[in-house]
């Protein structure tokens, strides 16, 4: 890569360029570049003012209003470590990271605040600023006063290998740990969904014979995620943001919304779970709304099931499917599949990036043979340092500059990275290994089901059991035994799920949208215990 920068803090003044184009669209609000920059420099001036230096820490809690991307800019020019509060967290939650994270100022909107305030012993230690609230008091500084503040961006040294954020896990396997992404792992995942979408458009090239044009469309990503997880952040913006493209934020995941803004503003890839991909085609204006400026479409962060690959080739005539598989532990992507590989191999998650060594292990962490399933480890420079305030996760995660992913996978002759369950969440049922991932997917076969979720269920003779808990779509019908009929014609009998729920409301999502199979898992197996 030609002038590739070493830190967050060159990328970001590199975007100057863009000037006048486009960059932050939320609901009536349009910020160009130029305006972005002008805020940015703004408030990197106010905190130098405050003291607040290279190695400190500042914290963003709330919703995914553009200021988000501000302050983060601001902070990465600064050398100051970005806190991604999750906006869900209870006040509960949020006073144990920000005693976690010792943040200097933390940035919220009104919510936030009230939360925050139920905790006056932690939000004494550091000072507040509001964004959009009005009458904060007298404790809160107002976003209006950081950016009249007419200083230039200051000059300061960024160490690449110091923090650029801290960001903490989606926390669906156990409590969330703040993952520290620096500075080199940042720009190193930014290379990498580079490399992934020149590599998409060349493989497109080879496959149809049609060079990629000259002057690709600026991308126009609609943010659908929270943006202190890395796939709204560092694979969404981050990209997008390189390109001198727009991001076009959401308060709160919604279809039919997404629709419109599709329609309104021209997005050309949305970044979120596949779970939204599959509601976008399912909803009633999706026929009718013109959404052909889409050009890729199904999302990362969780496994997308086959079906909805073949969904999204048939049924949205410009989008090709397109996903990504990684986590906060590696600032972004592992690996990256799109249009005819992922056809394919619709249940790969693509090729590791050119900065990852990848293998599956043991238990033992012997490397297994190429096509044989164990826990995936990977190693490369978008690797994060370690977990804040918790050593021994750090050491029981990373070996020798090896991420333990947690994942079980297997890699075929081709590179190609099959990622068939978290290892957490295997059922292992008298002694065999049963793949929640795979369960789904042919469940997902079924046109009546919209959403599923597999895990085991405690069982006295066998150990663990495998269980369902389905949602159909609206107007369907379907028995138990219809269903296990259809999973029989398909999979052994002991994957066949045992005990299965039909639920009528959605099932539960954390902050990503992300399934909480945790929750689903202890609420049904106990009501069956209690039966
Ligand atoms: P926690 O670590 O706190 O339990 P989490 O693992 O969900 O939460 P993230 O870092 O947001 O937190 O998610 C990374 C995980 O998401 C991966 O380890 C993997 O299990 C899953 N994942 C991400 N992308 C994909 C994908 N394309 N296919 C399958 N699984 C994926
Ligand atoms: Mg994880």
């Amino acid at each position: 890569y030609k002038n590739a920068p070493s830190s967050v803090r060159e990328f970001w003044l590199s975007t100057a360029e863009f000037a006048d184009r486009p960059y932050l669209i939320y609901g009536d609000e349009r910020l160009t570049y130029a305006q972005s920059h002008e805020q940015v420099n703004a408030v990197a001036a106010w905190l130098t003012d405050q003291g607040v230096k290279a190695g400190d820490r500042v914290a963003i809690a709330m919703r995914n209003y553009p200021e988000w991307m501000l302050i983060y800019w601001a902070c990465a020019c600064s050398g100051i470590a970005v806190v991604g509060m999750n906006a869900w967290w209870t006040a509960e939650e949020m006073a144990y990271a920000l005693t976690d994270s010792a943040p200097k100022v933390v940035f919220l909107d009104a919510e936030r605040l009230d939360r925050i305030r139920e905790r006056p012993e932690v939000a004494n230690k550091t000072k507040l600023v509001g964004i959009r609230i009005s009458d904060a008091g007298a404790d809160v500084t107002p976003w209006s006063e950081v950016i009249a503040h007419d200083g230039a961006m200051p000059d300061i040294p960024v160490d690449p290998d110091s923090d650029c954020c801290i960001f903490y896990t989606s926390g669906t396997t156990g409590h969330p740990k703040g993952a520290q992404l620096t500075h080199r792992g940042c720009v190193s995942n930014l290379f990498n969904m580079v490399y992934a979408a020149t590599s998409a458009s060349l493989a497109t090239q080879r496959a149809t014979g049609v060079a990629p044009p000259e002057d690709p469309p600026v991308p126009v990503t609609l943010i659908t995620t929270p943006l202190f997880h890395v796939t709204a952040n560092n694979c969404g913006a981050y990209a997008v943001t390189a390109a001198g493209g727009t991001l076009v934020l959401m308060y709160r995941w919604d279809a039919g919304e997404a629709l419109r803004l599709i329609a309104r503003e021209g997005v050309t890839a949305m970044s979120g779970v596949p779970v939204m991909a599959r509601e976008l085609i399912n909803h009633p204006d999706f026929a009718s709304t013109n959404t052909s400026s889409l050009t890729s479409l199904a999302g990362g962060g969780a496994q997308v099931p086959p079906d909805l690959v073949k969904k999204i080739e048939s049924q949205v005539a410009t989008a090709r499917p397109g996903t990504g598989y990684g986590m906060t532990e590696t600032c972004g992507i592992i690996t990256s599949v799109s249009g005819d590989f992922f056809v394919d191999k619709p249940d790969s998650a693509g090729p590791a990036m050119p900065n990852f060594e990848a293998k599956c292990v043991d238990d033992m962490g012997e490397t297994v043979p190429l096509g044989k399933t164990g826990e995936l480890w990977v190693r490369g420079s978008s690797v994060i340092k370690g977990y804040i305030n918790r050593p021994e996760a750090t050491a029981d995660s990373i070996t020798d500059g090896w991420l333990h992913t947690g994942d079980v996978a297997r890699i075929d002759e081709d590179g190609f990275i099959f990622i068939v369950d978290r290892k957490k969440d295997m059922v292992l049922r008298g002694g065999e290994n049963i793949y929640c991932a795979e369960v789904e997917s042919t469940l997902y076969t079924h046109p009546a089901i919209a959403e599923c979720c597999v895990f085991g269920v405690p069982d006295d003779r066998l150990g663990e059991e495998v269980g369902a808990a389905i949602v159909l779509n609206a107007g369907q019908s379907l028995t138990e035994a219809e269903l296990r009929d259809h999973c029989a014609t398909v999979m052994a009998k002991h994957k066949v799920p045992r005990y299965i729920w039909f639920l009528d409301d959605a099932l539960p999502r954390n902050a990503s949208g992300k399934f909480i199979k945790r929750e689903l898992r202890d609420r049904l197996s106990s009501e069956l215990q209690s039966t």
